[in-house]
């Protein structure tokens, strides 16, 4: 299966992903999330967001039991980062019929569209629509940087973009959900316990965000332009990145300035736009709020000297997630075994499963990530460790759905 998904969507000269939501890549990706479905004779469907399931069993029972993740990746994204979670979902299940369990309900996986929201801005589409964090309407406004709307995306992807919205029957019939994911840091190699754990369980999923930040000066010439005549937006948002690293690491929160644009984007000419986009992530939502709203004042006090706008907007926003402990502290023991219960971590990343949280009781298992590095070609995984984390997965399933 590792082989088959490895190639698609790779770019030669990074060697990091670019599987974007509804692109070609994207749909090689489905083509072979549908084969291995088909070649298991599990069912196949796509939900009305565009989310693929293959069940083994009938979905109608209800209280299924799924696993899953996602496919696509960030730009020049690493190999691990959604699809060990799909791969080991379908290796889980090639476990428990090798060990004849017999599921009392339906099991399901499940490859969550636009995920990592490279392309249209806004991350976990595919699970915010089916839970109604995202509505259909502002779904149907997304646009990338194209302008390409993604119902015109979704619609060129062969799929039906009139059907966009919430999904809570579906959501009602499913049980449990747990998504394994390759840890995205370095708290599972750094476990003190018997010197690093292969698999951990999640508590929770700090509260982040996103916010645009536009600073508006006035383009002019660099070689004429006296530096008191200048009203440069390049500085506002230079004090924007200093002061996020300085407020974040204070906090112990983060904050990154990974992306902007810049107009007209000429080497001679003052910018006369800077649009900046902020990350925030904290234990906390009141510390993350303070982090943020300290960003914002440097942003402006340093854009009123210098005679530059500054404008935040918030394109998203995603609360505190605190995986239903019950659940949790089940799977932890499920997935260690006869060693005891695997560690219990919190992370700085948004998923499915945290979307989810709120309408599925849901739970994470991560595998361990020997340098932490993510989002990155450099994001790797041990074989054993994956391996493990297939053993613990498949062992997460048995006990929730053969009781
Ligand atoms: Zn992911």
């Amino acid at each position: 299966m590792w082989s088959g998904l490895l190639p698609v969507g790779r770019h030669p000269d990074t060697g990091g992903y670019r599987r974007y939501a509804w692109t070609g890549a994207d749909a090689d990706c489905r083509a072979w999330f549908r084969d291995q479905a088909e070649s298991r004779g599990l069912g196949y469907e796509v939900d009305r967001n565009g989310n693929q399931w293959a069940w083994l069993g009938d979905p109608a029972a209800g209280d299924a039991v799924v696993t899953g993740s996602h496919l696509d990746s960030v730009p020049d994204g690493g190999a691990f980062d959604g699809p060990l979670g799909v791969v080991s979902a379908f290796a889980a299940l090639d476990e428990l019929r090798a060990r004849g369990a017999e599921p009392a309900g339906p099991l399901a996986v499940v490859n969550f569209g636009d995920e990592e929201g490279a392309r249209f801005g806004l991350a976990c589409v595919g699970s915010r629509l089916a839970s109604g964090h995202l509505t259909a309407e502002r779904a149907r406004e997304l646009r990338d940087a194209d302008g390409i709307t993604l119902p015109q995306a979704m619609e060129r992807a062969g799929l039906d973009p009139d059907s966009l919205g919430p999904d809570p029957e579906r959501l009602a019939s499913i049980g449990a959900f747990v998504e394994l994911h390759v840890e995205q840091g370095r708290a599972l190699a750094d476990d003190p316990r018997r010197g690093g754990a292969p698999v951990g369980v999640a508590s929770a999923i700090w509260p982040h965000g996103r916010w645009r930040f536009d600073f508006r000066g006035e383009a002019n010439h660099a070689g004429t332009t006296r530096i008191g005549d200048r009203r440069d937006p390049m500085l506002a948002y230079a004090a924007a990145v200093l002061a996020s690293r300085e407020t974040a690491a204070r906090a112990g929160a983060l904050a990154t300035f990974g992306k902007v644009s810049v107009e007209p984007g000429g080497v001679n000419a003052i910018a006369s736009l800077v649009r900046g986009w902020l990350d925030s992530r904290a234990a906390d939502e009141e510390t993350l709020a303070e982090v943020v709203a300290a960003v914002e004042r440097a942003a402006t006090d340093r854009g009123t000297s210098e005679g530059v706008s500054v404008q935040v907007t918030r394109e998203s926003f995603t609360p505190v997630v605190e995986f239903e402990h019950g659940l949790r502290d089940r799977i932890a023991a499920l997935a260690g075994g006869d060693a005891g219960p695997v560690p219990v971590l919190p992370t700085g990343a948004g998923h499915d499963a945290g979307v989810l949280s709120g309408s599925v009781p849901t739970a994470m298992l991560f595998v361990r990530n020997p340098t932490g590095i993510s989002h990155s070609p450099a994001e790797s995984a041990a074989e054993d460790d994956c391996l493990a984390g297939v053993i613990a997965l498949a062992d997460v399933l048995e006990g929730l759905a053969c009781p």
